[in-house]
């Protein structure tokens, strides 16, 4: 079964630079990079450097550091990429798509004309 612990994870990894990613935003706590499958032109993911498997259970310096960068990333997003929209969302769960079981915030650029917006 998965067990879903540092070791296995991920993004984990990716902040430990042992996989790569495109990192768009850092600092002390948090990590921002481009989401490999995008669901729209820019679309990033923003977690804590340390490991929590959830919205749950995120120590909450943790979770406001996070939350932070990605309302910093939200805004250079309509600076860099001028969109006209930024969604955020978080799964919290396998029942509700998540499927990294390390904290991460989706920050989507959501475009006026995007064909494909729901
Ligand atoms: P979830 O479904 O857990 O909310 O989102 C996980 C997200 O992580 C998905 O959007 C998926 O495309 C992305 N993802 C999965 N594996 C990797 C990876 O190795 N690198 C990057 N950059 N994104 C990943
Ligand atoms: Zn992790």
């Amino acid at each position: 079964p998965p067990t879903h612990t540092e070791a296995d994870c991920i993004f984990c990894k990716i902040v430990a630079r042992e996989l790569p990613a495109f990192v768009l935003e850092e600092d002390e706590h948090t990590l921002a990079f481009m989401d490999i499958n995008p669901g729209t032109r820019g679309h990033a993911l923003v977690i804590p450097r340390n490991h929590s498997q959830d919205l749950l259970t995120v120590p909450e310096a943790d979770l406001t550091a996070t939350v932070l960068a990605a309302q910093r990333l939200a805004g250079r997003m309509k600076e860099r990429l001028g969109c006209d929209g930024v969604n955020l969302l978080n799964c919290c769960g396998a029942d509700a798509w998540q499927t990294v079981f390390h904290l991460h915030i989706h920050v989507i650029p959501r475009y006026r004309d995007d064909p494909d917006r729901d």
